[in-house]
């Protein structure tokens, strides 16, 4: 099974509970960026193009954990960044299995062997590896030969050493489908214990811009692999991490709009607005953020920067709510299986989006403002490892 029975019983009851006290606007998973810096430099990255004084600035392990509590999650995914590069990871993911709050921490792996001593296997962790391909694919895609070799071999190294352990691939433009196909078999040999891929979401940071894909190829891409998967008869071998219904729509079966709210972000810079893939603007505390985001004036249809998004923060909360709200959706899923021919969903109409406006140098002027000053400072500065 990909997602343990008793994480999906404790995270089904987590949204049954919202919905019976009429929450509209609840979390499912905090997105955690302990810090934005990193050992590696992708090139469909969009966290990491930042001067070096926001480079070094770190979440304390307070900060972290009020963040857990302020937004009472029932899950934590740990990206950024690098996290096995801030010097307090250790504390921080035992401050929340301490909690029974599940914790995925995001890595490359570059430094997972050596840091491996600071955590213990538990039900409550897994690491979630940073691996977009193939060998020749990944370590193109992370800008550095060698990177997929070292992550394989931590993959295994934790695993011996009892952690859950999975693998999570961003999928850009120009990956054949046959190849994607291929990996997937290879995480299910390696033993990984899940497997997430999505579509990457186009930063508009990012140095490669040629290669982020579009709705149409991304459905068109997606449901190709899964009839590749179907015909071989490894597609249930996968151990994808996705909800069906997440697969259902990347296949171009479903009209879903996101939800923004279901994994917001707190980073070094604050609680980021709207959500984890798009930085407008961030505020102080997560209860600032759900009262004063124009939650309305994002998502696919509503904003230029929306446009192609069919990334699974912003759509797995959308359908695991409809899981819940509506059983015999995954039930008539589960007896078809995914489409993979035939006409798509209807697509969302993009004409009235509202244009994109630009605010990344703002952002990084606000935030460079703060570092000089100390009664403005949300949070330490450290110098890299
Ligand atoms: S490993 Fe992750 S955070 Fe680091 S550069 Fe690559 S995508 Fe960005
Ligand atoms: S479509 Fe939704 S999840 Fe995607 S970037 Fe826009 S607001 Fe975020």
């Amino acid at each position: 099974m990909t997602v343990p029975f008793r994480q999906q019983l404790d995270i089904g009851l987590y949204i049954l509970k919202q919905k019976l006290k009429g929450n509209k606007h609840y979390p499912l998973v905090l997105m955690l960026e302990p810090l934005f810096r990193c050992n590696l430099a992708c090139v469909g990255c969009g966290k990491i193009d930042y001067p070096d004084p926001i480079l070094n600035k770190r979440l304390s392990v307070k900060d972290c954990l009020d963040a857990v509590d302020e937004s009472g999650v029932p899950m934590v995914a740990i990206p950024g960044g690098e996290p096995l590069l801030h010097k307090e990871i250790g504390e921080i993911v035992a401050g929340i299995v301490a909690r029974k709050v599940y914790v995925s921490l995001c890595t490359n792996a570059l430094l997972l062997e050596k840091k491996l001593h600071l955590f213990k296997p538990s039900p409550y962790l897994q690491f979630s590896v940073h691996l977009d391909g193939l060998e020749d694919h990944h370590d193109h895609a992370v800008n550095q030969k060698g990177v997929f070799k070292r992550a394989v071999e931590a993959i295994k190294v934790a695993k011996d050493q009892g952690f859950r352990v999975t693998a999570n691939a961003t999928i850009f433009d120009g990956h054949p489908a046959e190849e994607i196909a291929k990996f997937l078999d290879y995480c299910h040999e390696l033993g990984v214990d899940g497997v997430s891929i999505a579509p990457g979401y186009a930063y508009e940071r990012a140095a490669d811009q040629q290669h982020f894909l579009n709705r149409r190829k991304t459905k068109e891409l997606f449901r190709r692999v899964f009839a590749i998967g179907k015909q071989s008869g490894m597609l249930k071998k996968w151990s994808l991490t996705h909800s069906p219904l997440y697969l259902d729509f990347l296949a171009g079966n479903q009209t879903y709009t996101c939800t923004p709210w279901g994994m917001p972000t707190r980073s070094v810079f604050g609680w980021q607005k709207p959500c984890y893939l798009l930085g407008e603007g961030h505020v102080d505390s997560y209860k600032e953020l759900m009262e004063t985001t124009d939650w309305d004036s994002y998502g696919t249809g509503k904003y230029e920067k929306c446009a192609n998004c069919m990334a699974h923060c912003g759509y797995e909360p959308t359908a695991a709510n409809l899981a819940v709200a509506n059983p015999l959706s995954m039930l008539k899923l589960a007896i078809t299986g995914i489409k993979t021919e035939g006409e798509m969903a209807q697509e969302i109409d993009l004409t009235n989006s509202r244009p994109a406006i630009d605010v990344h140098e703002q952002i990084v002027a606000e935030q460079m403002a703060r570092i000089h000053d100390p009664k403005l400072d949300r949070v330490k500065s450290e110098p890299a490892e």
